[in-house]
């Protein structure tokens, strides 16, 4: 796989990068924001490892850019451990989180992880559209759309949209949505998955489609 490395700590690069290759990934480092994003454009990178903290943009930004013409996961390794990075990353589009210092072999298990995701989208490809009220997805494209507007979310924000709207009316625990769209239960994830569902109701235009079931999990509902 070709991963994209977007990280100007030389000695962070290289662990990084010796890591990947060990893993049998391609990987292309770049050490600054534009140069990185230059590189997500022209390289077609199957996977973005993004660090925040750039010299020249900030990593939010190399995020939101990216995901304006790419839909490539990417996964945002930081310093900044503050909930409000983790929020502006997922919501500028990251598909996850990782505070730095963290452990290579835990960087290659959320890899697997996206990727694993992303590539059950490719094999599940039935010529289907789901109409929920205003909302189609179409499954097979994997677009949706709210009364004909096109919505863009990110691959996770799909996911669970997909997931959550399988059987609308359902209450969904926490740890059957986590084993789900993460394929893990690790509950450090439990605040990713808050922050998705926050980004995926504003997208939706309103905090009915998604409802919090205290203690237990999410409902998926059309609103009225
Ligand atoms: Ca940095």
């Amino acid at each position: 796989m070709r991963v994209l490395l977007i990280e100007d700590d030389p000695a962070v690069a290289a662990g990084i990068a010796d890591a990947l290759a060990g893993a049998a990934h391609d990987v292309r480092h770049e050490a600054s924001g534009s140069a990185g994003l230059e590189a997500a454009r022209t390289a077609a990178p199957d996977l973005v490892v993004l660090d925040l903290g750039l010299p020249d943009m900030d990593g939010t930004d190399v995020c939101r850019a990216i995901r304006a013409f790419s839909a490539v996961p990417i996964i945002v390794v930081s310093a900044r451990s503050e909930e409000i990075d983790r929020v502006l990353a997922l919501e500028m589009g990251a598909d996850d989180f990782l505070v730095k210092p963290f452990g290579i072999r835990e960087l290659i298990a959320r890899i697997r992880a996206v990727t694993r995701r992303s590539g059950a989208e490719d094999r599940l490809s039935p010529p289907v559209e789901r109409r929920l009220g205003p909302l189609a997805i179409d499954l097979r494209g994997q677009r949706v759309t709210l009364a004909g507007e096109p919505v863009h979310l990110t691959t996770t924000e799909y996911r669970i949209l997909l997931y959550l709207s399988e059987e609308p009316g359902a209450v969904r625990p926490r740890s059957d949505i986590l084993r789900a769209v993460w394929k893990t239960e690790w509950f450090g994830a439990t605040k990713t998955l808050d922050a998705h569902i926050a980004a995926l109701r504003k997208k939706l235009g309103s905090a009915g489609w998604i409802e919090s079931v205290r203690g237990v999990g999410f409902r998926f509902e059309t609103p009225a």
